[in-house]
């Protein structure tokens, strides 16, 4: 369940978001709630809030339109493996998308290396 407001998970059992009151919907439910949920694809998963956030700002100052979809159980935290946080795009924006992203891979292995 999540809340469609704070887009927070919860666990089973939860109606109500403990944040703001507004009634949980499904995962599913939430995603088909997107505006035109067919326009809309996975860029990719990031394990970190950091790495999805960065990839966001990066896309925006594309001008792509991001979306975060964070599948974090805060009720019952597990050691990070577990967290998928999804990154979404337009679908007419997906091959700049992932042309921004692999760019980016790219000079985040550069630095590696350097
Ligand atoms: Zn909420």
């Amino acid at each position: 369940m999540i809340c469609p407001s704070c887009e927070y998970e919860y666990v089973d059992g939860i109606k109500i978001c403990p944040d703001c009151k507004t009634e949980l919907i499904t995962v599913d439910a939430f995603e088909g709630n997107l505006v035109n949920p067919s326009d809309w694809v996975i860029l990719c998963t990031c394990k970190t809030d950091y790495e999805a956030q960065m990839l966001k700002s990066n896309l925006e100052g594309a001008e792509i339109e991001t979306l975060i979809l964070d599948q974090k159980d805060r009720n019952f935290p597990t050691d990070g493996d577990l967290t998928v946080i999804k990154v979404l795009v337009r679908k007419s924006d997906a091959e700049t998308a992932v042309e921004i992203t692999n760019d980016i891979s790219e000079q985040s292995k550069n630095l590696e290396e350097d």
